[in-house]
């Protein structure tokens, strides 16, 4: 999907340069998927696998002989550093059955060194962060970066929520883009749904479709990455699309709603909530009026999440 049509001249950043950490698997899918999008103007891949980096960089420079207006090249932390948006990849990918949680310790490490070998950072930077676990990574990002906390954001529960509105759009005949429903709190096993105030076209979706189904497709939701895991031994194409999507909305300044992990006060923590996201990175959150039950889902993934920062700092 390309947001060109979106395009506001005074407003857009000049076609900007990304930097990508971790040119693994979702690493180069979201730089072919920019690519494909055409809204940049530059790539800087950074590896500690540098043979693999430089591979890969050779194989997405063929796509680009078909699109010589977007450069792609090998670069350092401090490149990256200088960059109008940096996209942290880099780390251990779950395994199959691993839960996301079950790698924090290996990649708050390699979080930790990548971050510090960044400074000085750009203060205009945004900062996406996808590594797991990516709610207490983008927390340790802020930490340890200096930045603004607006400008380090998660790619999170976005996918989740897409997942979740395909599986409803299937049932109810709609499309995704239309089902206001937003899975929020831990883009992982804690992760819950803002079914309360779930609408199409203002409809509450309660009237379109049947409330007890929603627990099996929150649940379908909520496994997909294992199963696809369990399948393929990664997962990409989802997550690309989601990265760029941000990337399109600060490079456009859309101030589009969506989930993200960032930081919340009430719980001084990163979490998903929705959020308008542009030029700024997190510009304003938008709590949804959420039920009982519901707040106490997000209270509870809140805890987990304190939990595992307080046992990994
Ligand atoms: P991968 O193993 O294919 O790639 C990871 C890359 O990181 C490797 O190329 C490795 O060499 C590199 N790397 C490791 N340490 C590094 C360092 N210190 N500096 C630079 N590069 C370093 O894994 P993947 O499938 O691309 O997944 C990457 C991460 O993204 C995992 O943590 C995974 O769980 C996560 N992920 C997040 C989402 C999401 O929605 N947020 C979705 C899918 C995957």
């Amino acid at each position: 999907m390309s947001t060109r049509n979106n395009y506001r001249e005074k407003d857009a950043m000049k076609r900007p340069t990304i930097a990508i950490i971790g040119a693994g698997t979702v690493g180069v899918t979201t730089a072919y998927t920019l690519i494909q999008q055409q809204n940049i103007a530059k790539i800087i891949l950074i590896d500690i696998n540098e043979i693999r980096c430089k591979g890969e960089i050779d194989d997405l420079t063929d796509a680009l002989s078909f699109n010589p207006i977007i450069e792609v090249s090998m670069g350092t932390l401090k490149d990256a550093a200088q960059a109008d948006i940096v996209i942290i990849t880099a780390g251990l990918p779950q395994k199959p059955g691993q839960s996301r949680l079950d790698l924090l310790d290996a990649n708050h490490k390699i979080i930790k060194s990548i971050v510090q070998g960044m400074e000085p950072i750009n203060p205009n930077l945004i900062m996406i962060m996808v590594t797991n676990p990516v709610d207490i990574l983008t927390f340790v990002a802020q930490q340890y970066s200096g930045l603004p906390k607006q400008q380090i954001f998660g790619s999170g529960t976005l996918l989740d929520t897409q997942r979740l509105r395909s599986l409803v759009s299937k049932k109810i005949g709609i499309a995704p883009s239309s089902i206001e429903l937003y899975v929020m709190g831990e883009h992982g096993d804690n992760q819950m749904v803002s079914w309360s105030t779930a609408t199409v076209a203002g409809k509450p979706l309660s009237q379109l479709l049947d409330s007890n189904e929603f627990e099996e497709l929150a649940k379908q939701a909520r496994d997909k990455a294992y199963n696809i895991i369990a399948c393929k031994g990664s997962t990409s194409y989802g997550v690309a699309t989601c990265i760029a999507t941000y990337c399109n909305n600060i490079i456009f300044d859309t101030k589009a709603v969506m989930p993200v992990s960032c930081y919340v006060e009430q719980f001084d923590i990163c979490i998903n909530v929705p959020a308008a996201i542009g030029q700024k990175g997190v510009e304003q959150i938008i709590m949804p009026s959420l039920d009982k039950e519901e707040v106490a889902a997000l209270q509870k993934a809140a805890k987990v999440l304190q939990e595992h920062i307080k046992g990994n700092s």
